[in-house]
């Protein structure tokens, strides 16, 4: 079904086919006809089905052929848990709206407030936000929401599971009660449906694919191996230059950066993502990551949320992910769209019942698999010194949170949360 026949504005159409997509993905043609007819939506859709375009290609359709009403106030809000999937989307709206410019503010913590209040205040059309900055800003009168005419919650899911409850209510209860509200999530759980119940108005529901099944087009394989030889297992599998693009899982930010000093010491470029990383880091890692400049990304889960990076060639889950879910979100990463790519797993003797719960979960065995000429009886090697460069050994401490809240030393920082 070619995008022409969903019903899009020419001018759309026209980005579409600039950015390279020639059909719509299923998610995408189930629910923009549905957008485009006004009603609320549930999508439960995993990140890299194209449910961004799902959403944001409609709206712009409607924010383009509707006339505003009188007043510079917001006409789209989108919530989003992290502040990657903020700019990501921002950045996907602005390819699919280059023919038709729209006003677009990014509202997430961990930058100055004071731009972000300017693009509010100067009347953005779209405002993309992350629901704690988007409450201090409101609480600051920065936001006009009177006449908001679409509200999305993006990964509500992921939202709900990061405490953004309360402030998703207490934003939701300050908009217009007439709008159009659209949530995605990649499960359908008792608290996203009484979620629905409470914001959504009749919705119809778009389900893609078995709710708890990894994007189908991933070959998923697990690796046995002692605790203190993943790292050397990482380093012996790169060896393969197939993997060219790899994206590393590891349970925490100390964990990301252990791995990290490794590859590096022997000469693999890697760059780190985690909630000890500022802003300015975390972008720098991805835009390496994307260009090539770096090889593989290790990242926590939470500071890995919707990233949005083309070409994975393989995820590697370094540290088994202990809930089902997590899992199925990471390896949501390769095999985006329609490429094919692999999921690795390393499994130690206490992940064999989490490795169990998986596998009931996604209703299928994983092929367990042994890496022929890698020395399993090897002894632990040596820490590696940190041979990263100075830029990098100087980013790698942690920060010291700005303001109140932080304990020198401690674990937590900024708004990171458990360590991740
Ligand atoms: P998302 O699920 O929104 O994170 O999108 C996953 C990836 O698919 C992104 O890199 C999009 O650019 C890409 N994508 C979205 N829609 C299409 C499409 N119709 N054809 C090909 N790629 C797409």
């Amino acid at each position: 079904m070619p995008f022409k026949s969903l019903g899009l504005h020419p001018l759309i159409i026209q980005a579409i086919q600039d950015t390279g997509y020639t059909e719509p993905t299923p998610i995408q043609a189930a629910a923009i006809p549905e957008i485009l007819k006004g009603h609320d939506l549930i999508g439960i859709a995993q990140t890299g089905t194209g449910k961004t375009a799902a959403f944001t290609l409609p709206l712009l359709h409607r924010l383009h052929t509707q006339p505003p009403k009188p007043g510079n106030s917001t006409r789209t809000l989108i919530l989003a848990p992290t502040r990657e999937l903020v700019v990501q989307i921002e950045e996907n709206v602005c390819a699919y709206a280059k023919h038709m410019p729209v006003r677009i503010a990014k509202v997430f913590g961990g930058v100055s407030e004071r731009p972000q209040m300017q693009a509010l205040r100067s009347g953005a059309e779209m405002v993309i936000a992350t629901p704690g900055r988007l409450l201090d800003l409101m609480g600051q009168r920065c936001a006009n929401f009177a006449n908001l005419e679409h509200l999305v919650l993006d990964e509500a899911d992921r939202m709900l599971d990061m405490g953004f409850l309360p402030a998703i209510r207490r934003v939701l209860n300050s908009l217009p009660k007439k709008r159009q509200t659209l949530l995605f999530s990649a499960t359908l759980s008792k608290e996203i449906e009484a979620l629905t119940h409470e914001f959504q108005h009749q919705p119809k529901t778009v389900q893609i694919g078995r709710r708890s099944n990894p994007a189908e087009t991933v070959t998923q394989l697990v690796y046995e191996v002692p605790r203190h030889l993943k790292a050397s297992l990482l380093a012996y599998l790169l060896k393969d230059p197939g993997m060219n693009m790899v994206l590393v899982f590891t349970r925490t930010k100390h964990g990301a950066d252990r791995v990290a000093r490794r590859l590096e010491s022997i000469g693999i470029k890697t760059a780190t993502l985690h909630a000890n990383r500022s802003q300015n880091q975390r972008l720098r890692a991805l835009a390496d990551f994307r260009s090539g400049a770096v090889r593989v990304l290790v990242a926590t889960d939470i500071a890995a949320r919707g990233i949005d990076v083309d070409g994975i060639s393989h995820v590697v889950n370094l540290d088994f992910p202990p809930q089902p879910e997590d899992y199925v979100h990471r390896i949501g990463r390769t095999g985006r769209a329609h490429a094919i790519g692999d999921a690795i797993s390393f499994v130690c003797q206490d992940d064999y019942s989490n490795l169990r719960s998986l596998e009931r979960f996604i209703g299928r065995g994983i092929v367990r698999k042994k890496a022929d000429g890698f020395d399993y009886a090897a002894p632990e090697p040596p820490m590696p010194i940190d041979t990263r460069g100075p830029r990098d050994s100087r980013e790698a401490r942690p920060r010291r949170p700005q303001g109140a809240g932080g304990r020198a030393g401690g674990r937590r920082f900024g708004n990171s949360r458990g360590g991740r």
